[in-house]
């Protein structure tokens, strides 16, 4: 579904991605995985047209995605939940949610559907639709982010670093809604520096180091990788 060829990023003089391949298949979900400054982000903001790549190619189902604005990226259904939850906090759970609803927002029936999906998927979001979003906790609001990005039906949905700032019993439940909003149909790209609370829920995973990929392999095998245990799993 998504390939993503040869990818190099510069930020000036730096280089931060020397070449970089993945792919993703319709219906699962891929975890990237690396260290603080591995590339991560820059990887996830290339493919989503944030940021000018150097070279290489990305393609979703076929269409060149590299050179393409984000807004048009995301109307193609590629959508992304970003680093730091970024929720409109002055704005309440259900306005956050319309306001990603943008790919559908002519349709104003769908958007009611879909905000009625999303309210089912999330009952602690319906339970607080009129509540302002910097009020939620943590874990809620990155719920919240999460489902206002599903509002627009992607059908890939990258998240970065979602369990950032949660604690580990919180973080337990936002991956295991990443696991049913896959489940549900949605193909995910997940990114995190929590190697192995990402990969138990990956089908495949990636390792990033210093801009490269070191490993590829499933997410149980990754799990199992003697490598990948003494560098990252501790
Ligand atoms: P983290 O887990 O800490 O978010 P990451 O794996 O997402 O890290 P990136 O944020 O992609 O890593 O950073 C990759 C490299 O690119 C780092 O060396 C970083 O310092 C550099 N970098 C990132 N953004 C910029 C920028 N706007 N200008 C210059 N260098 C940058």
């Amino acid at each position: 579904m998504l390939y993503v060829e040869n990818l190099v990023v510069d930020y000036g003089k730096a280089r931060a991605l020397h070449g970089v391949s993945l792919k993703v298949n319709q219906g699962e979900i891929v975890a990237l995985i690396g260290r603080n400054g591995a590339g991560k982000t820059t990887l996830l903001r290339a493919s989503t047209g944030l940021i000018p790549i150097t070279s290489g190619k990305v393609t979703l189902d076929g269409t060149r995605l590299d050179g393409k604005k984000a807004s048009h990226i995301a109307r193609l259904g590629f959508t992304h939940v970003p680093q730091g939850r970024q929720v409109f906090a002055d704005q309440t759970v259900e306005d956050n949610l319309r306001l990603g609803a943008y790919s559908v927002f002519r349709d104003k029936k769908k958007v009611e559907t879909n905000l009625e999906r999303e309210f089912r998927r999330f009952p602690r979001l319906h339970e607080r639709r009129g509540q302002l979003a910097g009020t939620l906790s943590g874990g809620e609001q990155q719920m919240l982010a999460i489902s206002r990005a599903l509002m627009s039906d992607p059908r890939i949905v990258v998240m970065d670093e979602p369990s950032m700032g949660l604690a580990p019993v919180i973080v337990m439940d936002v991956l295991k809604a990443v696991q049913e909003v896959n489940c549900a149909g949605t193909t995910v790209l997940l990114v995190e520096q929590l190697a192995t609370a990402a990969l138990s829920i990956a089908h495949r995973g990636y390792v990033l180091q210093n801009g490269r990929i070191q490993l590829e392999d499933t997410g149980e095998s990754l799990l199992r990788d003697p490598d990948l245990v003494r560098s990252y799993l501790g």
